[in-house]
């Protein structure tokens, strides 16, 4: 299985997967179209169907174009979101399974980030959109923070550690500089932020579980570290859960801009 990362619009990914067995391939999230078909044509793939994870316009912006190259394509979105992604052949929903240029694939509903925000898991490579990012998670633009902490801590947290996480976006470092802000103390914070400096677009993407789980504060609401810096912004008498830390922490990210 070969899982291509398409740098889009200003940072951006898109997703080509294909195998080896078969010429068919599918996208996922085409920002624009330009980029996708370079990647296309260069491997002399066939582009079968596009996966989306939710209807903003950066991740589906190529889209309508692409159909007007490939008539025949075939589209999957969340079953609510028929009006707002065009031109949908598959509506999907939670724990669904549908089988895509020979893949077989997982439908995780996700809500938080939006309304209809889904993940898309093959194997163990998992797609998150704008649900979760290097380092962070997304905004929360529908919905609630504790709708996204119930994506988050049931859905995609209890994945195994070797799950690669394919994300929507590059705001990594941005992500890390938050993380280390939370935990000053914690050493893998550290070394991942060494480690992507190096080579933003390659080194970025995927990420696992198991690194998020070592680094990603929105995976961590349950550990001390991270409720005690919590601690110094909320009114102390109050009772911190998990739910509680990741709602504060997904206000102070709103607000937070990298040193
Ligand atoms: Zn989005």
């Amino acid at each position: 299985m070969h899982i291509v990362p398409i740098p889009c619009l200003f940072d951006n990914y898109s997703y080509l997967v294909y195998s080896d067995l078969s010429s068919d391939a599918l996208v996922i999230d085409p920002g624009e179209v330009h980029p996708v078909f370079l990647e296309v044509e260069k491997r002399g793939l066939n582009l079968v169907a596009v996966l989306c994870t939710h209807h903003h316009k950066d991740h589906i912006g190529g889209v309508e174009e692409l159909l007007e190259q490939l008539p025949n394509l075939e589209v999957f979105a969340y079953y609510t979101e028929e009006k707002r992604i065009p031109c949908v052949t598959g509506l999907v929903a939670d724990l669904d399974n549908i089988t895509v240029a020979g893949f077989s694939i997982e439908i995780l509903y996700t809500p938080g980030h939006t309304r209809g925000s889904i993940c898309y898991r093959i194997d163990d490579n998992l797609f998150t959109g704008d649900t979760v990012f290097g380092g962070g998670v997304g905004r929360v633009f529908e919905g609630t923070p504790e709708e996204l902490y119930e994506s988050i801590y049931r859905k995609i947290r209890p994945l195994p550690d070797k799950t690669r996480i394919y994300h929507g976006h590059q705001y990594t470092l941005q992500n890390l500089s938050f993380a280390q802000m939370v935990e000053p103390d914690n050493d893998a914070i550290h070394h991942r932020i060494e480690r992507i400096k190096a080579d933003l677009y390659d080194q970025n993407v995927p990420s696992t579980i198991g690194v998020e789980k070592l680094t990603n504060p929105f995976f961590r609401c349950h550990k001390s570290s991270v409720s005690r810096y919590i601690r110094q912004v909320v009114d102390n008498n109050q009772t911190l859960t998990p739910e509680k830390v990741f709602t504060v922490l997904r206000t102070l990210r709103n607000s937070f801009r990298q040193q």
